[in-house]
């Protein structure tokens, strides 16, 4: 598939009827339903055949509809970890993303460093971003990926406060650098995919390109493509796995309200 960097951008044309019903089909796995806090999710159950394609950065008006058509075509669904101040520009197209079964979740409203910031800021960051995608989507995103990956531990315990689960990942693309078609998908194929979370970015023309291909290739290797909360579940749900080889620290707690 050739992708021109220049082709027009495809505006999707969701009516407000179209957008109110997503709210219905929001189907997704919510921690906080099940009293269930997760600090950091580093990756899935390591026996599965799950593997989570995860995108941040967007929505991006050029290219998340092609991505999203990419997608489609190859029946992957994806996760977004989507800008907050992005989405409320383009919430067309974060109703889109979860019309099409993808999951949406919490990239902070600003995408600032949370080294740069004290707990405070952290804490509307974090609040801002998740307010944003409930606008659109009607559900909270408990899960949310720290801008550039870096939690701090004043991040950590406004997280917690929050509920709020860290996405951490297994296997880095770093296409935000533009790297040769060769290079960035054997970055995501030369890694363990048991339970895999594979790092990309919305609005790379060079991710587009390779993730039939990708696609294909994991699952001629019997992988299976889940959401992130689909990811989340199934190592729940493994507990006898969980108890040899813990992927994080996991506490039941009493959600008040
Ligand atoms: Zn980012």
């Amino acid at each position: 598939m050739i992708l021109g960097p220049h082709e027009p951008p495809a505006p999707l044309h969701l009516t407000p009827m179209e957008i109110k019903t997503i709210r219905f089909d929001a189907r997704r796995f919510d921690l906080v339903d099940k009293n269930i806090y997760i600090p950091e999710l580093f990756h899935g159950d390591l026996h599965s055949k799950d593997v989570a394609l995860t995108f941040d950065d967007g929505p991006h008006p050029q290219w998340t509809p092609k991505l999203l058509r990419i997608l489609e075509a190859l029946k992957v669904h994806a996760t977004f970890f989507v800008v907050g101040k992005m989405v409320d520009k383009y919430p067309y197209l974060v109703a889109q993303e979860v019309l099409d079964g993808d999951e949406v979740e919490n990239h902070t409203y600003d995408h600032i460093s949370m080294k740069r910031l004290d707990g405070p800021q952290v804490r509307i960051e974090l609040e801002d971003g998740a307010a944003a995608i409930r606008r659109i989507t009607g559900y909270t995103p408990y899960f949310f990926r720290p801008p550039g990956g870096g939690l701090t531990d004043e991040g950590k315990a406004v997280a917690a406060q929050l509920h709020m689960t860290s996405v951490m990942w297994t296997a880095n693309s770093k296409d935000f650098t533009y790297p040769p078609d060769k290079l960035l998908e054997a970055r995501l194929m030369d890694v363990n995919h048991h339970g895999a979370i594979l790092l990309c970015h919305d609005g790379i023309p060079e991710t587009m390109q390779i993730l039939p291909d990708l696609v294909r290739r994991l699952r001629s290797q019997g992988y299976k493509f889940v959401t992130i909360s689909v990811l989340a579940r199934h190592l729940l749900e493994s507990e006898e796995r969980i108890s040899r080889r813990p992927a994080f620290r996991m506490r039941a707690r009493t959600i008040v309200n």
